[in-house]
Protein backbone atom coordinates (compact mmCIF):
# COMPACT_ATOMS: atom_id res chain seq x y z
CA UNK A 1 0.00 0.00 0.00
CA UNK A 2 2.04 2.99 -1.12
CA UNK A 3 1.58 6.61 -1.90
CA UNK A 4 3.70 8.70 -4.19
CA UNK A 5 3.06 12.36 -2.80
CA UNK A 6 5.74 14.17 -4.69
CA UNK A 7 5.25 14.53 -8.62
CA UNK A 8 5.94 16.88 -11.67
CA UNK A 9 4.49 16.74 -14.72
CA UNK A 10 4.78 18.75 -18.29
CA UNK A 11 2.58 21.91 -16.55
CA UNK A 12 5.95 23.04 -15.12
CA UNK A 13 9.18 21.52 -15.34
CA UNK A 14 8.03 17.50 -15.54
CA UNK A 15 8.28 15.62 -19.30
CA UNK A 16 5.11 13.87 -18.67
CA UNK A 17 1.40 14.72 -18.90
CA UNK A 18 -0.93 14.40 -15.69
CA UNK A 19 -2.61 11.80 -17.74
CA UNK A 20 0.30 9.68 -18.27
CA UNK A 21 0.97 9.92 -14.36
CA UNK A 22 -2.71 8.52 -13.59
CA UNK A 23 -2.00 5.85 -16.55
CA UNK A 24 1.44 4.98 -15.02
CA UNK A 25 0.89 5.13 -11.18
CA UNK A 26 -2.29 3.03 -11.98
CA UNK A 27 -0.07 0.65 -14.30
CA UNK A 28 2.54 -0.01 -10.89
CA UNK A 29 -0.17 -0.15 -8.78
CA UNK A 30 0.29 2.57 -6.57
CA UNK A 31 -2.44 3.48 -4.19
CA UNK A 32 -2.53 7.13 -3.94
CA UNK A 33 -0.35 10.19 -6.12
CA UNK A 34 -0.10 13.49 -5.52
CA UNK A 35 0.44 16.23 -8.40
CA UNK A 36 2.91 18.63 -6.76
CA UNK A 37 3.78 20.71 -9.61
CA UNK A 38 6.10 23.89 -8.88
CA UNK A 39 3.21 27.04 -8.27
CA UNK A 40 0.45 25.91 -10.34
CA UNK A 41 -2.37 23.02 -9.81
CA UNK A 42 -3.35 22.96 -12.86
CA UNK A 43 -1.83 19.40 -13.56
CA UNK A 44 -3.25 18.08 -10.30
CA UNK A 45 -6.71 19.51 -11.42
CA UNK A 46 -6.29 17.38 -14.85
CA UNK A 47 -5.31 14.30 -12.76
CA UNK A 48 -7.77 14.27 -10.52
CA UNK A 49 -10.31 14.20 -13.26
CA UNK A 50 -8.87 11.56 -15.58
CA UNK A 51 -8.33 9.75 -12.80
CA UNK A 52 -12.31 9.77 -11.72
CA UNK A 53 -13.67 5.96 -10.88
CA UNK A 54 -10.29 4.86 -11.20
CA UNK A 55 -8.65 2.58 -8.34
CA UNK A 56 -6.35 5.46 -7.59
CA UNK A 57 -6.53 8.20 -4.83
CA UNK A 58 -5.32 11.38 -6.25
CA UNK A 59 -4.21 14.23 -4.15
CA UNK A 60 -4.34 17.71 -5.63
CA UNK A 61 -0.78 19.42 -4.84
CA UNK A 62 1.60 21.96 -5.86
CA UNK A 63 4.94 22.66 -4.88
CA UNK A 64 5.35 26.48 -3.74
CA UNK A 65 9.08 27.62 -4.51
CA UNK A 66 10.03 29.62 -1.24
CA UNK A 67 13.21 31.36 0.28
CA UNK A 68 14.54 31.58 3.84
CA UNK A 69 16.11 34.43 3.29
CA UNK A 70 18.61 33.39 0.23
CA UNK A 71 18.08 29.23 1.06
CA UNK A 72 15.44 27.48 -0.95
CA UNK A 73 12.84 25.96 0.99
CA UNK A 74 9.70 24.57 -0.43
CA UNK A 75 6.34 24.06 1.14
CA UNK A 76 4.04 20.99 -0.56
CA UNK A 77 0.43 21.70 -0.18
CA UNK A 78 -2.35 18.99 -0.17
CA UNK A 79 -6.04 19.87 -0.79
CA UNK A 80 -9.18 18.28 -1.33
CA UNK A 81 -10.30 21.54 -3.89
CA UNK A 82 -8.65 24.59 -4.07
CA UNK A 83 -11.41 27.70 -2.56
CA UNK A 84 -9.16 29.95 -1.95
CA UNK A 85 -8.77 32.92 -4.33
CA UNK A 86 -5.62 34.09 -2.44
CA UNK A 87 -3.96 31.28 -3.04
CA UNK A 88 -4.74 31.22 -7.14
CA UNK A 89 -3.82 34.72 -6.68
CA UNK A 90 -0.46 34.11 -5.41
CA UNK A 91 0.51 31.26 -7.58
CA UNK A 92 -0.68 33.25 -10.71
CA UNK A 93 1.91 35.95 -9.76
CA UNK A 94 4.57 33.75 -9.13
CA UNK A 95 4.23 32.10 -12.62
CA UNK A 96 4.20 35.68 -13.97
CA UNK A 97 6.97 36.47 -12.06
CA UNK A 98 8.60 33.27 -13.45
CA UNK A 99 8.08 34.47 -16.88
CA UNK A 100 9.53 37.53 -16.42
CA UNK A 101 12.60 35.92 -15.11
CA UNK A 102 13.49 33.43 -17.74
CA UNK A 103 13.52 36.73 -19.75
CA UNK A 104 16.13 38.35 -17.54
CA UNK A 105 17.86 34.76 -17.55
CA UNK A 106 18.08 35.01 -21.03
CA UNK A 107 19.10 38.71 -21.51
CA UNK A 108 21.77 37.56 -18.71
CA UNK A 109 22.76 34.73 -20.49
CA UNK A 110 23.40 37.50 -23.76
CA UNK A 111 25.49 38.99 -21.80
CA UNK A 112 27.97 36.41 -21.29
CA UNK A 113 27.65 35.35 -25.44
CA UNK A 114 24.98 32.94 -25.49
CA UNK A 115 21.31 33.61 -27.76
CA UNK A 116 19.19 31.83 -27.07
CA UNK A 117 15.72 32.40 -28.59
CA UNK A 118 12.53 33.33 -26.25
CA UNK A 119 9.93 31.93 -28.67
CA UNK A 120 11.86 28.69 -27.81
CA UNK A 121 11.63 28.98 -24.43
CA UNK A 122 8.01 29.45 -24.94
CA UNK A 123 7.90 26.44 -27.22
CA UNK A 124 10.05 24.22 -24.48
CA UNK A 125 8.28 25.80 -21.61
CA UNK A 126 4.45 25.09 -22.79
CA UNK A 127 1.73 27.76 -21.25
CA UNK A 128 2.37 25.76 -17.45
CA UNK A 129 4.73 27.21 -14.93
CA UNK A 130 8.31 27.74 -16.64
CA UNK A 131 11.51 26.92 -14.94
CA UNK A 132 15.18 26.62 -15.15
CA UNK A 133 14.94 23.46 -16.42
CA UNK A 134 13.25 24.44 -19.60
CA UNK A 135 15.87 26.95 -20.31
CA UNK A 136 18.85 24.42 -19.63
CA UNK A 137 16.73 22.27 -21.97
CA UNK A 138 17.33 25.13 -24.88
CA UNK A 139 20.90 25.28 -23.85
CA UNK A 140 21.38 21.29 -24.21
CA UNK A 141 19.85 22.08 -27.61
CA UNK A 142 21.79 24.71 -28.99
CA UNK A 143 25.05 22.54 -27.77
CA UNK A 144 26.14 25.01 -25.32
CA UNK A 145 26.28 22.59 -22.55
CA UNK A 146 26.15 18.29 -22.15
CA UNK A 147 23.42 18.22 -20.12
CA UNK A 148 20.99 20.10 -17.62
CA UNK A 149 23.49 19.71 -14.72
CA UNK A 150 26.04 21.44 -16.76
CA UNK A 151 23.79 24.16 -17.30
CA UNK A 152 23.17 24.75 -13.69
CA UNK A 153 26.75 24.74 -12.56
CA UNK A 154 27.89 27.09 -15.40
CA UNK A 155 25.08 29.58 -15.62
CA UNK A 156 22.02 29.43 -14.21
CA UNK A 157 22.40 27.73 -10.71
CA UNK A 158 22.96 30.15 -7.89
CA UNK A 159 25.59 32.22 -8.00
CA UNK A 160 26.15 31.74 -11.73
CA UNK A 161 26.11 34.53 -14.47
CA UNK A 162 22.74 34.20 -15.63
CA UNK A 163 21.21 33.18 -11.96
CA UNK A 164 17.98 35.05 -11.37
CA UNK A 165 15.95 34.54 -8.05
CA UNK A 166 12.22 33.53 -8.60
CA UNK A 167 9.32 35.89 -6.59
CA UNK A 168 10.48 36.00 -2.89
CA UNK A 169 8.17 34.45 -1.06
CA UNK A 170 8.45 33.07 2.55
CA UNK A 171 7.70 29.54 3.70
CA UNK A 172 5.23 31.37 6.45
CA UNK A 173 3.41 33.00 3.71
CA UNK A 174 3.00 29.48 1.57
CA UNK A 175 1.72 27.94 5.14
CA UNK A 176 -0.52 30.41 5.68
CA UNK A 177 -2.04 30.54 2.05
CA UNK A 178 -2.30 26.77 2.21
CA UNK A 179 -4.00 27.16 5.71
CA UNK A 180 -6.02 29.45 4.61
CA UNK A 181 -7.36 27.25 1.44
CA UNK A 182 -7.90 24.15 3.99
CA UNK A 183 -5.30 22.40 2.98
CA UNK A 184 -2.25 20.41 4.50
CA UNK A 185 1.04 21.69 4.41
CA UNK A 186 4.17 20.13 4.62
CA UNK A 187 7.80 20.65 4.54
CA UNK A 188 9.66 19.82 0.74
CA UNK A 189 12.61 17.40 1.31
CA UNK A 190 13.98 18.99 4.76
CA UNK A 191 17.30 17.42 4.18
CA UNK A 192 18.36 19.29 1.32
CA UNK A 193 17.57 22.47 3.47
CA UNK A 194 20.48 23.72 5.99
CA UNK A 195 20.09 23.55 9.45
CA UNK A 196 18.00 26.92 9.91
CA UNK A 197 15.32 24.40 9.45
CA UNK A 198 15.71 23.57 13.22
CA UNK A 199 15.51 26.84 14.35
CA UNK A 200 12.34 27.85 12.03
CA UNK A 201 10.26 24.80 12.03
CA UNK A 202 8.48 25.49 15.65
CA UNK A 203 7.46 28.47 13.80
CA UNK A 204 6.03 26.82 11.19
CA UNK A 205 4.22 24.22 13.19
CA UNK A 206 2.54 27.85 14.90
CA UNK A 207 1.57 28.79 11.58
CA UNK A 208 -0.35 25.19 10.57
CA UNK A 209 2.81 23.04 8.85
CA UNK A 210 1.26 19.84 9.39
CA UNK A 211 3.94 17.50 8.01
CA UNK A 212 7.67 16.85 6.84
CA UNK A 213 8.76 15.25 3.98
CA UNK A 214 10.88 11.98 4.96
CA UNK A 215 10.92 10.01 1.62
CA UNK A 216 12.76 11.46 -1.08
CA UNK A 217 15.07 10.62 -3.75
CA UNK A 218 17.74 13.40 -2.17
CA UNK A 219 17.55 11.86 1.55
CA UNK A 220 19.99 9.49 3.25
CA UNK A 221 18.27 6.39 4.60
CA UNK A 222 20.29 8.07 7.40
CA UNK A 223 18.36 11.34 6.82
CA UNK A 224 14.79 9.95 6.25
CA UNK A 225 15.33 7.94 9.83
CA UNK A 226 15.66 11.41 11.54
CA UNK A 227 13.31 13.42 9.93
CA UNK A 228 11.07 10.25 10.21
CA UNK A 229 11.72 10.61 14.26
CA UNK A 230 11.21 14.39 14.34
CA UNK A 231 8.08 14.03 12.92
CA UNK A 232 7.00 11.19 15.34
CA UNK A 233 8.27 14.17 17.99
CA UNK A 234 6.51 16.98 16.70
CA UNK A 235 3.38 14.89 15.61
CA UNK A 236 3.90 15.73 12.04
CA UNK A 237 2.81 13.85 8.88
CA UNK A 238 5.37 11.71 7.64
CA UNK A 239 5.24 12.11 4.00
CA UNK A 240 7.69 11.01 0.86
CA UNK A 241 7.73 10.68 -2.75
CA UNK A 242 9.62 10.61 -6.05
CA UNK A 243 9.72 14.40 -7.22
CA UNK A 244 9.32 12.21 -10.33
CA UNK A 245 10.50 14.97 -12.71
CA UNK A 246 10.60 11.78 -16.19
CA UNK A 247 13.48 10.23 -17.84
CA UNK A 248 15.51 13.51 -18.65
CA UNK A 249 15.97 14.77 -14.71
CA UNK A 250 19.08 12.97 -13.35
CA UNK A 251 18.12 12.18 -9.96
CA UNK A 252 13.96 12.37 -10.04
CA UNK A 253 13.35 9.87 -12.85
CA UNK A 254 11.74 7.29 -11.21
CA UNK A 255 8.44 7.03 -10.56
CA UNK A 256 6.89 5.30 -7.30
CA UNK A 257 10.37 4.51 -6.26
CA UNK A 258 10.09 6.84 -3.52
CA UNK A 259 6.72 6.59 -1.21
CA UNK A 260 4.84 7.18 1.60
CA UNK A 261 2.63 4.50 3.60
CA UNK A 262 -0.83 5.08 3.13
CA UNK A 263 -1.24 5.67 6.55
CA UNK A 264 0.23 9.41 5.46
CA UNK A 265 -2.47 10.18 2.88
CA UNK A 266 -5.18 8.72 5.70
CA UNK A 267 -3.75 11.13 8.11
CA UNK A 268 -3.92 13.92 5.28
CA UNK A 269 -7.14 13.36 3.94
CA UNK A 270 -8.69 13.14 8.01
CA UNK A 271 -7.37 17.26 8.34
CA UNK A 272 -8.97 18.25 4.58
P1 LIG B 1 13.28 26.86 -10.77
O1 LIG B 1 12.03 26.36 -10.08
O2 LIG B 1 13.01 27.53 -12.06
O3 LIG B 1 14.13 27.69 -9.84
O4 LIG B 1 14.13 25.56 -11.14
C1 LIG B 1 14.41 24.60 -10.17
C2 LIG B 1 14.20 23.20 -10.76
O5 LIG B 1 15.33 22.87 -11.53
C3 LIG B 1 14.10 22.10 -9.71
O6 LIG B 1 12.77 21.88 -9.36
C4 LIG B 1 14.66 20.90 -10.43
O7 LIG B 1 13.67 20.30 -11.20
C5 LIG B 1 15.69 21.50 -11.36
N1 LIG B 1 17.07 21.52 -10.85
C6 LIG B 1 17.54 22.15 -9.74
N2 LIG B 1 18.88 22.03 -9.64
C7 LIG B 1 19.27 21.32 -10.72
C8 LIG B 1 20.54 20.85 -11.19
N3 LIG B 1 21.67 21.13 -10.54
N4 LIG B 1 20.57 20.16 -12.33
C9 LIG B 1 19.43 19.89 -13.01
N5 LIG B 1 18.22 20.30 -12.64
C10 LIG B 1 18.13 21.00 -11.50
FE1 LIG C 1 11.54 20.86 -10.58
FE1 LIG D 1 11.44 20.80 -4.43
ZN1 LIG E 1 9.51 18.77 -6.48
Amino acid sequence: MAADLHIHTTISDGTDTPEQIVKQALALGLDAIAITDHDIMDGAIIASRVATGKNITVLSGVEISCYYNTDEVHILGYFDQVVSSELTKTLAEMRNFRWQRAKLIVEKLKHVGINIKWQRIREIAGDGSVGRPHIADALVEKKIVPNRETAFKKYIGTGCPAYVPRKKISPIEAIDLITQSKGVAVLAHPGTINSQFFSQIGQWIKHGLHGIEVWHPHHSVMQSQYFLNQAKALDLIPTGGSDYHGLKHASCNSLGAVTAPMESVERIIELL
